[in-house]
């Protein structure tokens, strides 16, 4: 089905992106599983061609694009080359720019997005800790004011399966500031690397997505100014669900474009792979998969696009963004599964795009908000 919310210039980037991709990602795969993160220099390039500053406004050196469809083509570009790279640029360009630019002070901006949009400061979201990460109104990790007057806070804590949380620079990081407050109790602070007390941990060693560095985030006793605190006190959970939405919109374009991709590639398969002395796409059986998976793809996709839309004006809400990202995320396992199953042994297989395109995307029903928190959310809207 021709999608309709693409014009010419929104092609023209995508253009650049898969060239950018074709460049400097594909021929660096076994390196980035290796390295299980994407080389700085990669960051740097990307810096360059623009891809990183988005939604950063043009006097910091952005692009002030101001028009989601973008970054949706780039959620596209990356997941049809690997949901990793989807995964650590969309954090760091999609996710947290809009916290920056939206609650910043303009000493803030001028320190941070500069260099977020070359690409010399990685950065991360840190909400998620070992106890637990759906309850995000219950975080543990804590911001208190120094008693020495001189209006710094002391965080203590901890954060897990943060994405960029090995090589990141600067973490938003959520923390509790009251504790008789609940969700008001919560607010923001840029952590920056080489505070003393913050340590990187160790990369997680994950199911899938073995290109993307995930790691754990320790807080030990790290006194941060003042001026590193994002928005006013207490606002830090409300900050996190205004801004969920477009991290869960830029998730669900992931899901599908990624699935989608890998469609593609094992339809080519079928048309060749011969069984019984025929292309195995073209035994009924097969064949009626892939009528299917294209009609629930396209679909579903039909769906994102007017979220995107919505999104670009400004009117996406919340709960049609959690319907994207629970029913992309539904999808793209369907889908995925069945293209491996369509590989045969060869789908089990580490070196078949579609393996690991499987073993990539089942963190999609868990993480951005789970698919039961989505469901929930859903539930509630409906007044139940
Ligand atoms: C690879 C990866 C990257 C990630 N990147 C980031 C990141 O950059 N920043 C960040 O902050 N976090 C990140 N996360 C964390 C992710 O958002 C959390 O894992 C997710 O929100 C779930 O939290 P949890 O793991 O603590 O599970 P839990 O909250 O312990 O949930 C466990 C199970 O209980 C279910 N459950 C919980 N509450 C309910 C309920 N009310 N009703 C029904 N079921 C319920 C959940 O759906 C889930 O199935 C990442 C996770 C992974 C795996």
């Amino acid at each position: 089905m021709p999608r309709r919310l693409y014009s010419e210039e929104h092609e023209d980037f995508r253009a650049t992106v898969r060239e950018f991709v074709e460049r400097n990602l594909k021929p660096r795969v076994e390196e980035m599983i290796e390295l299980k993160s994407i080389p700085r220099d990669i960051w740097l390039e990307a810096g360059k061609q623009g891809l990183l500053g988005l939604d950063i406004p043009e006097e910091f050196g952005g692009a002030s694009a101001e028009d989601y469809r973008f970054n949706a083509v780039l959620a596209e570009e990356w997941a049809h080359f690997n949901a990793a790279a989807a995964a650590c640029f969309g954090i760091h360009a999609d996710v947290c720019p809009p916290y920056i630019v939206d609650l910043g002070t303009q000493e803030q901006k001028a320190r941070w997005l500069p260099g977020m949009a070359t690409g010399e400061l990685i950065c991360a979201i840190g909400m998620t800790e070992p106890s637990g990460g759906s309850d995000l109104a219950a975080l543990k990790t804590t911001a208190v004011r120094a008693d020495d007057g001189s209006g710094d806070w002391i965080i203590n804590g901890s954060k897990t399966f943060i994405t960029n949380g090995y090589q990141c620079d600067l973490v938003i990081v959520a923390a509790r500031t009251d504790a008789s407050k609940g969700p008001k109790g919560i607010t923001l602070f840029m952590v920056e690397r080489g505070m003393e007390g913050f340590v990187n941990g160790r990369k997680l060693d994950k199911v899938g997505q073995d290109e993307s560095d995930t790691a754990e985030l320790f807080f030990e006793n790290v006194r941060v100014p003042d001026t590193n605190r994002l928005g006013p006190e207490g606002m830090g959970f409300i900050a996190m669900m205004q801004r969920l939405p477009q991290e869960r919109i830029g998730a669900a374009v992931s899901n599908i474009a990624h699935a989608k991709q890998i469609f593609i590639e094992t339809l080519a398969y079928a048309k060749e792979r011969k069984a019984f002395g025929q292309a195995i796409g073209t035994f009924q059986y097969n064949k009626f998969k892939f009528a299917e998976m294209i009609t629930k793809l396209e679909v579903t996709e039909a769906y994102l696009d007017d979220c995107v839309v919505a999104h670009a004006e400004r009117k996406l809400s919340p709960i049609d963004a959690a319907k994207a990202k629970w029913w992309s995320a539904q999808v793209q396992s369907e889908v995925l599964d069945e293209c491996v199953q369509l590989h045969g042994g060869y789908g089990f297989m580490n070196e078949y795009r579609a393996a690991r395109a499987w073993r990539d995307a089942r963190v999609t029903k868990i993480w951005a908000g789970t698919n039961e928190i989505m469901k929930e959310l859903i539930g509630r809207d409906l007044g139940l």
